[in-house]
């Protein structure tokens, strides 16, 4: 049997239960495009109820739902959407809106806990009176929650507060769900209440719920038709995918209600990396699944850290040269968080002894002109 790795780099790398596989083997299945699948169907109904809207839709990733999501909001060309410079849909995917929407970006300061200022949004936000040199605010993107603050929670009165600007200015907001069930249970509040002032809302289904595909964007009757539509236009409509939308069901069934046991996992991890010397985590910023710990070691890269853990099995990804984030899952038990931990302490002390090492070397005749 292959050893067994400790894979921290993202939550996307879990693998489907039995349950799902079992599920997906005997789903029904219809043609989806042509006359609707109904295993589909039932998902994207169930989806809509939990999350408190009408109507939900199944696409293939979180990327096709933030962009079907915003060019929905935004089919007038011309359109401009506020979201913050540190989200996802801004620097992680491919600049689709603007590239493929024609739909221009008004990146706003995202602070260190995943918000936007509120006043920096309203400021944001066109007057109709520079008309002649304006794009047209159409939208405003929240996102719950925030990946690149170490998945830090919005709560629902800071949601609902941009939500109150938005419909005060006619505008819409669209919700970056990726994560919004890690959020819910964070805050204890329930996933319809925390989306509430949205107008859409893109879930991902393959992160910490474990479905080895898709995302599902929710919203009103009439939004989701118009992005059924575009869902087509960009290549996104798919036939039997009633045997994905059944693992999907059970992920949502089964998984929401362990992602504590991550939460729990991750704090505990971070106390553990607090522990050792050369790291420090705010370990206030801890909310969901994620930590991302400093090295405050001037010895210590990133780069090397994360290569020696590997040859242990355990998996990170460097964010910057001084800085790590690890990512919680259901694959990561108990024993595996003391076994990182262990793993981490030992690559330190390898690190800084190699480092005495190669000073020594430098002290006396280096092995070439480069000083190794
Ligand atoms: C992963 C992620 C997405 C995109 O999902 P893909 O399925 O990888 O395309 C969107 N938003 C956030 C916050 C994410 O973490």
């Amino acid at each position: 049997m292959a050893a067994r790795v400790v894979d921290l780099r993202a939550d996307t790398v879990t693998k489907p239960t039995e349950a799902m596989r079992a599920a997906m083997a005997a789903a029904d299945v219809g043609d989806d495009v042509r006359d609707g699948d109904p295993t589909v169907r039932r998902f994207e109904a169930e989806m809509a109820a939990l999350m408190g809207k009408e109507a939900a839709l199944f696409v293939p990733s979180g990327t096709m739902a933030n962009l079907v999501s915003v060019l929905t909001h935004c089919d007038v060309r011309g359109s401009e959407v506020i979201l913050g410079d540190d989200s996802h849909i801004h620097l992680y995917e491919n600049g689709g809106i603007a590239t493929i929407g024609g739909v221009h970006p008004r990146p706003v300061r995202s602070n260190p806990d995943g918000t936007m200022d509120i006043d920096r949004i309203v400021a944001a936000i066109r007057s109709p009176d520079g008309v002649i040199y304006y794009p047209t605010t159409r939208l405003i993107c929240l996102e719950n929650t925030h990946v690149n603050s170490g998945g830090r929670c919005l709560s629902v009165e800071y949601t609902d507060k941009v939500g109150e600007i938005a419909r005060s200015r006619g505008l819409k907001l669209h919700l970056d769900g990726a994560r919004i069930f890690n959020a819910s249970v964070a805050l204890g509040v329930p996933v319809d209440r925390l989306v509430k002032a949205a107008d859409s809302v893109s879930v991902c289904l393959s992160k910490g719920l474990g479905a080895p595909v898709g995302s599902v964007i929710v919203g009103s009757k009439a939004f989701i038709d118009k992005a059924k539509f575009l869902r087509k236009t960009l290549g996104g409509g798919m036939r039997q995918v009633g045997v994905l939308c059944a693992a999907a069901h059970v992920a949502v069934r089964d998984t929401v209600g362990k992602l504590a046991d991550d939460h729990r996992r991750a704090k505990s991890l971070a106390e553990g990396l607090n522990k050792i010397e050369q790291f420090t985590v705010d370990s206030a910023s801890v909310e969901t699944n994620m930590v991302f710990f400093d090295i405050v070691d001037s010895r210590i890269s990133s780069y090397k850290l994360c290569q020696i853990l590997e040859k242990r099995n355990v998996l990170a990804n460097p964010r910057s040269l001084k800085s790590v984030r690890v990512v919680l899952h259901y694959h990561i038990s108990d024993s595996d968080v003391q076994y990182a931990l262990t793993c981490f302490e030992k690559a330190v002390e390898e690190l800084l002894m190699g480092d005495t090492e190669s000073e020594h070397l430098a002290d006396g005749a280096t092995k070439n002109s480069y000083g190794y």
